[in-house]
């Protein structure tokens, strides 16, 4: 669906050219390799949505900035919003560059796109709905060496399935692979290790991982992601809306955010 969005915003164009890993499906395996499931977009119930693409954020949200910037919005990079006050016809926002003064900016309405920052940003932010199920921890990191299928499966998004959670590996240019490991923090916690040590042992129990993993090398230090699950309890408040990971964050798959 984001296809859509992105044609709307008449970026589409520039996300076509600017050599993203493209995506036609999705492949999903159990960790003991008894079982796959191959997902192909183009078979969907919405025909039209056959491809798509892995990007890499900071490319993705730099170009869509500049298109913005493009079209004539003003565009404010290293500006933070410290409050956010709605009244009757307005709402007022106090921004702060760095160190700076802050200023005062007034807007009709604010869309807030803040991310899972729970600091910032308005008065509805304060209110969550902690998710119902075990709290949950993600360890990941790039790596390079990890096999890629031939042909339109080589972009792929993989999902292996683990009896406490789950693994994904993400193809971001040519050579990088992002692969995480979401588990509870109690499978976690009961197994007592560091994150990379965590991380090796789960690939080592698993067949399938071993498959996918056996010649891959972490070029990045593992990072740690921990109790993320939530959902606002008010997605719209006075002339202000909450959008994406702002509005709440289930699990670290597929951009339900952006
Ligand atoms: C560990 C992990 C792995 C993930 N892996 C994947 C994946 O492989 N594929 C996938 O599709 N999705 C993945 N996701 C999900 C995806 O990252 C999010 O859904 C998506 O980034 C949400 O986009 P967003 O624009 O809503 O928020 P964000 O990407 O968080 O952007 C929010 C922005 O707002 C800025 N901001 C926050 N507060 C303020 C403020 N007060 N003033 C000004 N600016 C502010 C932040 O600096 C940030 O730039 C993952 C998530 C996690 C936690």
């Amino acid at each position: 669906m984001g296809n859509a969005v992105l044609k709307a915003a008449g970026v589409w164009e520039k996300i076509k050219a600017a050599g993203f890993v493209e995506k036609f499906g999705a492949r999903f395996y159990l960790a003991d390799g008894s079982a796959e499931k191959t997902m192909d977009f183009s078979k969907g119930y919405v025909k039209g949505l056959g491809r798509t693409f892995q990007v890499e954020r900071a490319k993705f949200d730099a170009l869509s900035l500049e298109h913005a910037r493009s079209l004539g919005e003003e565009v404010r990079q290293g500006a933070a919003v410290r409050a956010v006050v709605a009244a009757d016809d307005h709402v007022s926002l106090t921004l702060r560059v760095g160190e700076g003064p802050a200023t005062a900016v007034t807007a009709r309405w604010v869309i807030d796109c803040g991310g899972r920052d729970h600091l910032s940003g308005s008065e509805q932010k304060k209110a969550l709905d902690r998710a119902r199920w075990p709290r949950r921890a993600a360890v990941y990191s790039h790596f390079t060496g990890v096999p890629r299928a031939t042909g339109e499966r080589a972009g792929d998004t993989v999902v292996v399935r683990l009896p406490d959670g789950w693994f994904w590996l993400i193809p971001i240019d040519a050579e990088r692979t992002l692969v995480g490991l979401v588990t509870t923090r109690t499978a976690w916690r009961d197994m007592g290790a560091e994150p990379g040590e965590l991380f090796r042992r789960t690939v080592a129990a698993s067949p399938q991982l071993r498959e996918l993993m056996d010649a891959a090398v972490a070029v990045q230090p593992y990072r740690v992601t921990a109790d993320y699950s939530y959902f606002r309890k008010e997605l719209a408040g006075a002339r202000v809306v909450l959008a994406g990971d702002a509005a709440g964050f289930f699990d670290p798959i597929f951009s339900s955010g952006v």
